[in-house]
């Protein structure tokens, strides 16, 4: 059993946000700042591919509102929703969690790196994407 399956079933303690039936959602034990939050779905699945529509929807609406609560009752500014789907994408525990993570202005979090296509490329992507 994984570590948030352990969460769900009670085995390990969390600070827990929000519950319901196919819903929870806990205090991240190492926040990026206070406040940070684990959005999870209650059955196990590993990746985002691997969620049911129905949960998935159930999920994405409980960050909505709990990141809605970050700013309203805790008075962020902000928040990243972020979702690491797989080990090299810094998936860290094989159980699907989107973070919340609260910002806070010149906090020096940063974004990714980014470049520029080479020319064709982003069309042979879209080629390969859009069908
Ligand atoms: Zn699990």
């Amino acid at each position: 059993m994984c570590v948030f399956c352990k969460i769900v079933a009670g085995e390990i303690p969390a600070y827990k946000v929000y519950e319901d039936e196919k819903v929870l959602a806990f205090l991240d034990i190492k926040p990026v700042h206070p406040g940070h939050i684990l959005v999870i779905p209650k059955q196990h699945v590993a990746t985002l591919e691997a969620v049911s529509p129905e949960t998935l929807q159930a999920l994405i609406l409980i960050v909505k509102k709990l990141g809605g609560a970050l700013k309203e009752k805790m008075n962020y500014e902000g928040y990243n929703v972020c979702l690491n789907n797989d080990p090299v994408a810094n998936q860290e525990i094989p159980h699907l969690h989107f973070h919340i993570i609260p910002r806070v202005s010149g906090d020096g979090l940063k974004g990714w790196p980014q470049q520029e296509y080479a020319a064709g490329e982003a069309e042979e992507i879209l080629n390969k994407l859009k069908r």
